[in-house]
């Protein structure tokens, strides 16, 4: 993409509005644009990293077995009034009424629905595990909409949804969106911490938040030291194999990890003060058991071996992609802007020609561009004729994982210099090897 041609509206001065760096850094860096209070337009760059984080939680939904369906925003109040929470959701569900009087709702969440379709197809235990998931914008009327896309009141969420005949079932198909949201994190460059959640009348202990830790947080979280260098599941794990997705969650819920709301002090002065790290996080994801209470409700049953019918045990499992974007941005950036992990980055790299209309830098230039495309890599080519302080801020704001800068000097000694965003490390390189140490 060359920039000439992109649409990167950048801003010089700091937003007055935004409150926390990752909402001052999306707005300067032209990704995202408020349309009403909590309501924003995912401007170009901004929606390449969005995609880019759907497609991670996409490849590893699908791979734990999960299968993906899109449902729509709008629903009917109808469905809402059988499970009950139509009146019980209060004002952060947005109520609408169509042409003909019919109650309609923007959807806040998709129980009720998936419900639905669950129960018009399925009638046999032959045809369990079963897990839906879609990523659908939701809206709720956030008293108080604020740091940007973070908390936002419409927002992009994954949800899954799991249906098992038993409890035990049930347990296995929580394990296994438990393992997957760990690859999940882990992949989009960040360290995500599961920490034990309310379950409310259902009890158990099958209700994680996945917390990401950033001084900006809204919460304060409390987990032991161990959790910083806990391996992640590679993508060989298998997960049919009940017996080792078990161990893996027990493993990553051994030590101790808790929000505020789950804080239990006695544990936590127990601890070795050095193995303490009391932090700021913020909610990712969040993955909960919540057993009949919408199939009993629905009457959503199938009918067992024994042949008697049940209502089927549900999950419900939600990442939050918007605010992922913005949360990421909490834990990767510096003084001149973000800095993006590899897998979720905008582009693969930022080619600045210092001085465009040169005969020798525009050819070099024009043919790192095309030899990196070739090379299957993402590349911002700067061609503008700007100045080099400007070209300079701008791919530091973006925060593009690496940059390679020509100069007419430097395209006569046939020579780049590459820059890479996290650490600032410079290197001179000749022309030839710039595809190579991109790649690398
Ligand atoms: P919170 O406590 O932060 O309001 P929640 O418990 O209401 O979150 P869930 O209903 O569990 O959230 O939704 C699943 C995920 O959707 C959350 O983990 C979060 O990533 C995302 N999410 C929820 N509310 C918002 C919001 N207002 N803006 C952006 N993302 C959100
Ligand atoms: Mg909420």
């Amino acid at each position: 993409m060359r920039l000439s041609r992109f649409f990167l509206p950048i801003l010089k001065e700091n937003p007055k509005e935004a409150e926390i760096v990752s909402h001052r850094l999306m707005l300067r860096a032209g990704m995202i644009r408020q349309q009403s209070a909590g309501i924003y337009s995912f401007l170009p760059l901004g929606k390449r990293v969005l995609d880019k984080v759907c497609n991670i939680i996409r490849e590893e939904q699908n791979r734990s077995g999960a299968i993906e369906l899109l449902m729509p925003t709008i629903q009917s109040a109808d469905l809402w009034r059988e499970s009950g929470r139509y009146d019980a959701y209060g004002k952060e569900m947005l109520r609408i009424e169509d042409r003909h009087e019919r109650d309609l709702l923007y959807g806040p969440t998709n129980e009720e629905m998936i419900t639905d379709i669950f129960r018009s197809y399925v009638r046999s235990y032959k045809d369990l595990p079963l897990n839906l998931y879609h990523i659908q914008w939701k809206f709720r009327d956030e008293v108080r909409p604020r740091f940007g896309v973070m908390r936002s009141r419409e927002f992009l969420m994954k949800d899954a949804y799991s249906f098992d005949l038993d409890f035990e079932a049930a347990q296995t198909a929580y394990h296994r969106m438990f393992v997957s949201y760990l690859r999940t994190f882990a992949r989009c460059g960040l360290k995500a911490i599961p920490m034990r959640a309310e379950t409310g009348p259902i009890g158990g202990n099958l209700s994680h938040e996945f917390i990401i830790l950033a001084s900006t947080g809204e919460s304060e979280v409390f987990c032991h030291r161990d959790f910083l260098d806990l391996e992640v599941p590679g993508e060989g794990i298998d997960f049919s194999d009940a017996v080792s997705l078990a161990a893996i969650v027990d493993r990553w819920t051994t030590p101790y990890a808790a929000t505020d709301e789950m804080h239990d002090t006695a544990t936590w002065d127990a601890l070795p003060e050095d193995d303490k790290v009391a932090a700021r996080g913020i909610e990712v994801g969040h993955i909960f058991y919540f057993g009949t209470k919408y199939s009993s409700a629905m009457n959503a049953v199938v009918t067992g071996p024994d042949g008697k019918e049940t209502p089927v045990h549900m999950g419900s499992y939600g990442i939050g992609p918007s605010r992922l974007v913005a949360a990421t941005i909490e834990a990767s950036h510096d003084e001149n802007g973000i800095i993006w992990p590899k897998s979720i980055a905008p582009f693969d790299v930022g080619l600045i020609n210092m001085k465009p209309g040169d005969a020798e830098c525009d050819a070099a230039c024009e043919q790192l561009y095309a030899e990196m495309g070739r090379a299957g890599l993402d590349v911002l080519y700067d061609d503008q004729d700007t100045r080099a302080g400007a070209k300079f801020a701008t791919m530091d704001l973006i925060g593009l994982p690496m940059q390679v800068i020509v100069g007419p000097r430097g395209a006569k000694a046939g020579e780049a210099e590459i820059k890479i965003r996290a650490s600032g490390e410079r290197e001179t390189i000749p022309l030839a090897s710039v595809v190579t140490r991109v790649q690398a």
